[in-house]
């Protein structure tokens, strides 16, 4: 557990500057009540210089900047977008949400989508991909990214566990046409829940804003009872002290991510002794965020029992393999549209992703790592491939 961590006196300082200045709880407006105090603002600013984008929008969620994106990028029904097999469901409910198909590619042995799906599921219907970094390890983008310029398909990033991951020295969320991130409490850094978007297009943004806040332009010639509208909308707008937690997470990002790729390290420098383990791919070039360590095992059965050995330690895993079904979308059979996109036969859609998926391990990686946590670990996932020789 990442930025959840580290919650302390920084987050709380910045909210108490809020208190100090006004109280405005509200990213808009109440000028002459709040002393020039504009969190969420000042977030959006400091996140963009962070990651060179020109604009940043703050949300409410990960899930809400997907839909943010796709209605800033005028997705409507008729359009395929495509996305992985491996992600979380908001992915895909998202694209639901903007009425737009969705269609699922195989993933590749970084676990995240494999290009050369992608390329044989293009259609030309197809209006956007949205690519994911899954548990913080980038996806083949150099290739990606080719496709989608050469087939004049938008690009988005869900780098809602690539916050501060890169490839070949450019930051994750920096790739695509729109980036999305997630805050929620399990995320690399967090607001409790919130979200942000990074748009390289003016147009772009200013769609991306309006819609977040039913269509308001916030033009600055009028008072907002006044404003000029060329769209409607939805309600995602980020609050004042999701801003203020933040502006203090946004600090500790660096930090974050080093210590978990150092703790990561340290742990597989154990299990890479173990015979029949191998860990999941990373494309070259790759500066993984390491949300979790993720490595293959030999069969399903072999991955559920590390899993019971990890619990016996007293540890756990992270999403595989207890939580594969919320995270692969060929057990999705609750998403009708996704049914139907999938000729009706999502268990059999994606076999190449499944074979991988189910025979992989996920550790979670901590920021603050107890002492003898690398042992334990190495001992129950010892036991468990060796389980046939006790
Ligand atoms: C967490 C997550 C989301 C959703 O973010 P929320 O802030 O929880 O709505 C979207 N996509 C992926 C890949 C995620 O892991």
């Amino acid at each position: 557990m990442p930025g959840n961590e580290l919650i302390g006196n920084e987050e709380l300082d910045e909210i108490s500057y809020i208190f100090k200045n006004g109280s405005v709880l509200y990213r808009y407006g109440f000028d002459n009540k709040r002393n020039n105090c504009f969190k969420v603002r000042e977030f959006e600013s400091q996140f963009s210089r962070y990651f060179s984008m020109k604009y940043a929008l703050g949300v409410t969620s990960g899930t809400a900047a997907l839909r943010v994106a796709l209605a800033a990028l005028g997705i409507k029904e008729g359009d395929e977008v495509i996305t992985q097999s491996f992600t979380f469901v908001a992915t895909v409910e998202a694209i639901i949400e903007s009425k737009a198909t969705p269609i699922c590619t195989e993933i590749d042995n970084t676990l995240n989508m494999d290009p050369i799906d992608l390329e044989k599921k293009i259609t030309s219907n197809t209006k956007a991909v949205i690519v994911v970094h899954m548990l913080g390890t980038p996806a083949n983008l150099e290739q990606i990214k080719e496709i989608c310029s050469r087939k004049k398909i938008y690009l988005i990033e869900d780098t809602a566990w690539g916050c501060g991951g890169s490839l070949q020295n450019k930051k994750l969320g920096t790739w695509g046409d729109i980036s999305t991130f997630s805050f929620d409490f399990a995320k690399t850094m967090t607001t409790g829940e919130g979200g942000m978007l990074l748009i390289k297009n003016k147009d772009v943004y200013k769609r991306a804003s309006a819609w977040h806040d039913h269509g308001h332009e916030n033009n600055p010639n009028f008072a907002r009872w006044e404003d000029t509208r060329s769209s409607s909308g939805f309600n995602f707008r980020m609050n004042e002290l999701q801003g203020a937690v933040g502006l203090a997470q946004l600090r500790k990002l660096d930090k974050i991510v080093n210590l978990q790729r150092s703790n990561s390290s340290y742990i597989w420098g154990k299990l890479k002794t173990i015979k029949n383990i191998q860990l999941r791919n990373a494309p070259k070039g790759s500066y993984e965020t390491c949300d979790a360590l993720i490595f293959l095992v030999p069969n399903k059965i072999t991955a559920h029992r590390c899993r019971e050995e990890i619990i016996n330690q007293g540890l756990t895993t992270k999403i595989l393999p207890e939580a594969y079904t919320w995270h692969f979308a060929g057990t999705w059979n609750h998403m009708s549209e996704l049914v139907r996109a999938s000729n009706n036969d999502l268990k059999n859609a994606f076999p190449k992703s499944q074979s991988l998926l189910e025979r992989a391990v996920a550790i979670p990686i901590n920021v603050e790592m107890e002492e003898g946590y690398a042992l334990k670990l190495y001992n129950a996932v010892n036991k468990a491939l060796h389980f046939n020789e006790s």
